[in-house]
């Protein structure tokens, strides 16, 4: 039995739905269809997903129906006139988002949660009608009813232990099950949805719990390649990586796989097979417990923007019992998660991402470093770039950091700070945003071009 998961690109009109009911009906096997909610259709449409935050946050901000209502109505009943189903498909979606926006409000968390998971709901219900319209045994199932329980963490739930026990049991229903993406229920009975993008962690979460022998997640990319093609162009493709190496290079800007998503099937042992709805005879990349290394040191380069520095240091930190404790403890206090901490005998920083705090947080931080630790110095820096060099080929392989410090210093980057070691398949490296493509690109040159690297 395979998990199939389809994203919003490959639902997002009547005809790409139909390249999902024919993917779904070429291979038997494909037994569970996750389903994303509608997502872009042009690069300025909306994604459905999006127009019901904004819908839910405007119904708790003015008793009355949000005009973008009408708006997501029409995604779906259009989406159903392509399939040929018929003019009920529009009132029933209209009904449903009514219904779900008529209560719960006193409790506007958990109201949110409920609308946004309207956009995998509604889909799955109607994909689920389509498929049975085309002559194909197949039924919706609702996460409730299926036990996909999930912790209380509105907008980051994770699948409770006994939720794989419960979905176990979805092996045996008859014909294909359309389950919606996206999200599971509380012990109490609430929608909560995984963090964005989190129909991919449906997939993985249901894989491991029917046991799949594959679990295929179709997007609209033919592989996961070795850098961002924003970056560099026609950039290699990746036929195959292990999951540390998804997980590093997904953590750091890779969005085709949610980071999160991999550890449900990597605990199963199931390969997961990225592969794309517009050209499914393509191999696509697979990810897997372990592979041959024969592509070398470096399998793929990930970047990722927005992020800061807290750099400490004071004289004979490293004989100061506690230190790093008590430095932690400042950034919990301000309910802050660190990403990295690059550390010397005297020094430490600090890395985070940027967003999470404002100046005046900041400033408090900062003086409250100095004051109760004692710091001869603390700078916090802004505006840096984080870039992953990933393979498990490093492991084996000598001088990769002198490669990888010798291309950046060529293309005129300067090395902020750098990070290697506790993981065994990753590299990182700090620069100034402004350097980021700059460091890509060499990075890529050094590992994926050697041969114009040579040449220059
Ligand atoms: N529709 C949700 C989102 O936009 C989940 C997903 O697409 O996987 O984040």
């Amino acid at each position: 039995m395979k998990v199939v998961k389809f994203g919003g690109s490959s639902l997002a009109s009547g005809r790409a739905v139909e390249k999902v009911f024919e993917i779904a009906a070429a291979d038997e096997s494909r037994k569970i269809i996750v389903v994303s909610a509608p997502g872009k259709r042009f690069p300025e449409d909306e994604k459905v997903t999006d127009m019901l935050i904004d819908c839910g946050i405007y119904a708790l901000e003015k008793e009355e129906v949000p005009p973008k209502l009408e708006k997501i109505v029409e995604r779906y009943s259009r989406i159903a006139a392509e399939l040929g189903l018929g003019a009920e498909a529009e009132e029933e979606v209209r009904g449903r988002l009514l219904d779900t926006m008529a209560s719960g409000k006193e409790r506007p968390e958990y109201f949110l949660e409920k609308v946004k998971a309207c956009g995998e709901d509604l889909n799955a219900r109607l994909i689920a009608e389509y498929f049975t319209s085309r002559g194909v045994e197949a039924s919706y199932v609702n996460p409730g009813e299926a036990g996909l329980y999930v912790t209380d963490e509105p907008g980051n739930a994770r699948a409770l232990p006994e939720a794989y026990f419960h979905l176990k049991s979805l092996r045996d229903r008859k014909g294909i099950i359309i389950f919606p993406g996206f999200f599971g229920y509380s012990k109490l009975g609430d929608v909560l949805t995984f963090s964005r993008s989190g129909s991919d962690i449906t997939g993985s979460i249901l894989a491991n719990g029917i046991e799949a022998e594959l679990y295929e997640n179709f997007t609209d990319v033919d592989a996961v390649y070795s850098v961002n093609p924003h970056t560099v162009r026609s950039p290699k493709e990746i036929r195959e990586l292990t999951y540390r190496e998804m997980r590093e290079l997904s953590y750091a800007g890779f969005s085709v796989f949610h980071d999160e998503a991999l550890i449900p099937a990597y605990k199963a042992g199931i390969t997961v097979n990225v592969k794309n709805t517009n050209n499914p005879e393509a191999p696509g990349t697979r990810i897997v417990g372990e592979r041959d290394n024969t592509n070398g040191p470096v399998i793929g380069i990930a970047s990722d923007k927005g992020f800061c520095s807290i750099y400490v240091s004071k004289y004979l930190m490293n004989r100061e019992i506690g230190f790093g404790r008590r430095i932690l403890q400042i950034l919990e206090d301000f309910g802050l998660s660190y990403e990295h901490t690059p550390s010397g005998i005297d020094d430490l920083s600090i890395i985070l991402r940027q967003h999470q705090f404002d100046q005046a947080a900041e400033e408090q931080i900062a003086a409250r470093i100095k004051e109760e630790l004692e710091a001869d110095e603390v700078i916090i820096e802004h505006d840096l770039a984080l870039i992953m060099v990933v393979g498990e080929g490093m492991r084996h392989n000598v001088g990769t950091m002198a490669r990888a410090s010798k291309a950046l210093a060529a293309a005129k980057v300067n090395i902020e700070m750098i990070n290697q070691g506790s993981s065994e398949v990753s590299m990182m490296f700090g620069v100034k945003e402004n350097d980021e493509k700059r460091a890509v690109k060499a990075l890529y040159e050094e590992f994926f071009e050697p041969a114009r690297t040579a040449v220059r």
